[in-house]
Order: C-alpha cells, then sequence, then structure tokens
C-alpha cells in the first residue's frame, strides 16, 4: 500500500506546496510511483505542475463530493511524471457545502481507500487553515511532514500543529509527525544557524539532515509549471529536493 503523507503546517508561505511538489517529482526521478493532491482552493500545486485549474473537467472538489468513486476520474498525468488530482478554485465553496455532510472529515480517506496499490507515494498538499480539507488531509495521511520555516518563531509554530495532530488522532490514531523539513533557510546568516541549531536539538532525528536553502530558482519555477528539475537543474534548490526525497524514501523505504 502506498505511503501516504501530509505537508502540513499552519501557516502560509513555508514551502508546504514548493516542498510537495518538488518531492513528489523527485521521488518519479527516483524510480517511485507517485500521486499528489492538491487540497487547497489556491491551486498552486495545480499550476505548478503546469495544469489550468480552470480548464480541467474534474477535480478534488468532485472526489470530495463523492468518494466512493475514488480518484482515478479526477487524476491527470502531468509533464513530470507525477500523477496529480488537482485543485480548483470553486473548492472554496466546497468548505460550507460539505460542512453538513456525516463523515465530512473522512471524504478523502475514503476516496484513497480505493486507489489501492497503484501508488507508492501519495504526498497531500493542504492549505494553512485548520478547516476541512487539512482535517481530510490530515484523517486520510499515515503521517505528517512539516515543512519548518528556518526563521526566528520557527519553534511557536510546532505546538499549535502537534495539538492539531492530537485532536485528529481520535480519527486516524497512526497519525504521527513524520518528519521535519527545514525550508527557507539561509546559512549564511548567524541567526539561520542558530535557529537550525535549536530545532535540531528540539526534535532530534525526526529533522532531515537536507536543509532547503531559499533559491530564487525555486520561486520561479511555478510560474513557468515546472518542477525546480527541469526549470533550473544543478540549482541549489534541485539538489537540495533530490536530497530529501532520497531521505524521505530511506525512511519509508520501498
Ligand atoms: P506554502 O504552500 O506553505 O504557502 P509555498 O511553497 O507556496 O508555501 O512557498 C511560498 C512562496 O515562497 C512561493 O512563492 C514559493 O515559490 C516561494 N518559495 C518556497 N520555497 C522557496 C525557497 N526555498 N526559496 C525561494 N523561494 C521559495
Ligand atoms: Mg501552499
Amino acid at each position: 500500500m502506498p505511503h501516504i503523507l501530509a505537508f502540513t503546517m499552519q501557516k502560509g508561505g513555508v514551502g508546504k506546496t514548493t516542498t510537495t511538489l518538488n518531492v513528489g517529482v523527485a521521488l518519479v526521478q527516483q524510480g517511485a510511483r507517485v500521486l499528489v493532491i492538491d487540497i487547497d482552493p489556491q491551486a498552486n500545486l495545480t499550476q505548478g505542475l503546469g495544469a489550468d485549474p480552470e480548464e480541467l473537467e474534474y477535480s478534488i472538489y468532485e472526489v470530495l463530493l463523492n468518494p466512493e468513486q475514488g480518484t482515478t476520474f479526477a487524476t491527470v498525468r502531468t509533464a513530470s511524471g507525477v500523477d496529480l488530482v488537482p485543485s480548483t478554485l470553486a473548492l472554496a465553496g466546497a468548505e460550507l457545502e460539505l460542512a453538513g455532510k456525516v463523515g465530512r472529515e473522512l471524504l478523502l480517506r475514503k476516496a484513497l481507500k480505493r486507489v489501492g496499490d497503484q501508488y507508492d507515494y501519495i504526498l497531500i498538499d493542504p492549505p494553512p487553515s485548520l478547516g476541512l480539507f487539512t482535517l481530510n488531509a490530515l484523517a486520510a495521511a499515515d503521517a505528517a511532514i512539516v515543512p519548518l520555516q528556518v526563521h526566528a518563531y520557527a519553534y511557536k509554530a510546532m505546538p499549535q500543529l502537534e495539538a492539531t495532530i492530537e485532536l485528529v488522532r481520535e480519527l486516524n490514531p497512526k497519525l504521527h509527525i513524520g518528519g521535519i523539513a527545514c525550508t527557507l533557510s539561509d546559512r549564511r546568516t548567524i541567526l539561520s544557524q542558530s535557529v537550525e541549531k535549536q530545532i535540531r536539538s528540539r526534535y532530534g532525528e525526526l529533522v532531515f539532515s537536507t536543509v532547503i536553502p531559499v533559491n530564487v530558482k525555486l520561486a520561479e519555477a511555478p510560474a513557468a509549471g515546472e518542477p525546480i528539475s527541469t526549470y533550473a537543474p544543478g540549482s541549489t534548490g534541485a539538489i537540495a529536493y533530490a536530497a530529501l526525497s532520497e531521505e524521505l524514501e530511506a525512511r519509508y523505504a520501498r
């Protein structure tokens, strides 16, 4: 069965989408079969993979409304080789629509049960808010992978996330933090170095050795609709995401 990982942090702009996308593509390049799921109404993951949310017939919206049909009907193969369940701006309205449904937090889990063993990894990109979409992502996941921005207030973000995971464990007892990836690091600064050191001393083995640096190519690639590995192969961002994916593979050996 696939490893289902939700890239989670209750804060925007920390590298959730960038990490889901580039780890997904790097895993494909390492030979894995990967499905990525965009469950954020902003549809950044969808656009970053070169898909146009306006042009797609089905999206995660229909998947959540009809979980008994699985995800296959909404899945598209992207140029990078990862399969994508895209998002759509219309998803924003679905939160209210789904609010009255019984088992509304378990819709994605139900849909993914139908996927079977077609994939080695299913990576989910939820929005920053703790709404129905994030709950669906965490209720469906085996583990949360946390992109933690190397920033003065980094340590403040973790207790809230840990509390959320504790809460979701009532729906999904196996949920745990599977790893912490330091993102947006500028190792040339003393502050970055000292924050990274604090993160490592506090969370130990959970923290991946690989650190994702600030790299302008990573910021440019989404506009081209490409992963970093083709947009700027050899860039520090491309090298870092390939290394992070190898670490992930080592943790979740197939
Ligand atoms: P989130 O999904 O957590 O909101 P994103 O992955 O969308 O965060 O990243 C926020 C913004 O920062 C995006 O414009 C993205 O392109 C950019 N970005 C992400 N990671 C990096 C990085 N390592 N270096 C430079 N820019 C980055
Ligand atoms: Mg995002």
